[in-house]
């Protein structure tokens, strides 16, 4: 039987560090306990709030529900064709300590994901990319318990919708499933994606034979260690904001005033705009309220006195309508708030 701890403190529990509290949490290790957890809610009729690393929501008050903590551990190689090993991980396994265990075992495609914070089974919620990949490139299936009726369900990679920083998780099954393993489809031999600007001038005096995946998973590591503020030192959730997605001709109308504007090509129809450059040019970086706008990443909001999430959302919506006065363009908030 899991043990379910009253009036529970959030904030080692969330990289913001709100000390915001749950009326119940459990942390919940396999099927058993987790069925249990969810019947335990329905008895007492308590919303339900599903926790991995944290790392990608603001609490911004107490929580009048059930935080369920998912802590499943394992991984393994499930099988293998000519070309790819097929590797599972449970839902409570840190993403970054799986990459570098893939590496190990040279099982490739992770590399330029590594160090990002938070657990496997948050990172097909939204499809978590850096460094031109994302989920979805390496993604094979995964396996979630329908919150309702108990039972384990697989999400094939098309039933997943997969979208930037997207999934049906977010959209038509928010909340109906907790995704308890995912298995990923890694390549046997090295398929190396470099040509995201930073990364290319980060490698450019190797020779390309030295370009391994485990060089990459460094670059990016380092690379991230340079300008992401660490959690642990200064809370944040790393990008606030996603970056918006322009027509063309928005595109182009905005180069008109502001021709040094940096954004990344979607496709014949849309550009990427750079959220951190739109912040950084409305003139936020480095600014300090309670919360704070990192001074090396504009994208990234910070919770230097470990306040509640309100302080940070407080900071969020300034920027958000000083961006859309200014670029005419609206900034969405990329971590969930609860409550
Ligand atoms: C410094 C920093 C850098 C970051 N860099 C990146 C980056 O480069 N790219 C990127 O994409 N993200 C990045 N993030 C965001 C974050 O790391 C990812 O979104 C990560 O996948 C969140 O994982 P988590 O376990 O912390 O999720 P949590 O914050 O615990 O949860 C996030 C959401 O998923 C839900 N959830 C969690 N686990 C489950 C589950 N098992 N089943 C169902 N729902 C679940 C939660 O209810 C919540 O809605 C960064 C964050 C930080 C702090």
């Amino acid at each position: 039987m899991p043990l379910y701890l009253p009036h529970f403190n959030l904030q080692n529990y969330n990289t913001l560090a709100s000390p915001v509290c749950a009326e119940f949490f459990v942390a919940v290790k396999d099927e058993a306990e987790l069925l249990a957890a969810l019947k335990f809610a329905k008895e007492k009729n308590l919303p339900l709030l599903v926790l991995g690393g944290g790392s990608n929501i603001v609490l911004h008050d107490d929580f009048a529900g059930l935080v369920i903590h998912v802590q499943f551990l394992g991984k393994e190689l499930v099988r293998e064709d000519e070309n790819f090993y097929y590797v599972k991980a449970a839902a409570g396994e840190n993403w970054s300590d799986f990459v570098d265990y893939c590496l190990d075992e040279h099982f490739y495609g992770l590399e330029n994901l590594s160090l990002i914070p938070g657990n496997v089974g948050a990172a097909p919620i939204q499809n978590i990319g850096a460094y031109s990949v994302e989920l979805q490139d390496v993604f094979s299936e995964l396996t979630a318990l329908d919150v309702k009726s108990g039972l384990a369900i697989t999400f094939t990679h098309e039933a997943c919708q997969f979208g930037y920083r997207d999934s049906v998780f977010k959209n038509a099954l928010l909340d109906q499933f907790i995704i308890t393993s995912v298995t990923f489809k890694l390549t046997k031999k090295p398929n190396l994606k470099i040509h995201y600007p930073a990364l290319q001038s980060a490698l450019a005096d190797e020779n390309e034979q030295d370009i391994t995946p485990e060089l990459v998973s460094q670059v990016v590591c380092d690379i991230r260690r340079s300008k992401l503020p660490d959690p642990k030192q200064i809370p944040n959730v790393g990008s606030f904001f996603k970056n918006p997605v322009v027509s063309l001709e928005k595109l182009a109308e905005l180069q008109q005033k502001y021709p040094e504007i940096v954004y990344y090509p979607v496709d014949t129809h849309q550009a990427k705009l750079a959220a951190g450059w739109l912040i950084d040019r409305a003139g936020w970086k480095g600014y300090v309220l309670e919360a704070a706008v990192h001074a090396k990443q504009a994208l990234v909001l910070t919770n230097p006195s470990r306040l509640k999430g309100s302080a940070v959302l407080v900071l969020a919506e300034l920027i958000k309508t000083s961006v859309t006065k200014e670029f005419g363009v609206d900034l969405e908030q990329e971590p969930r708030n609860y409550p």
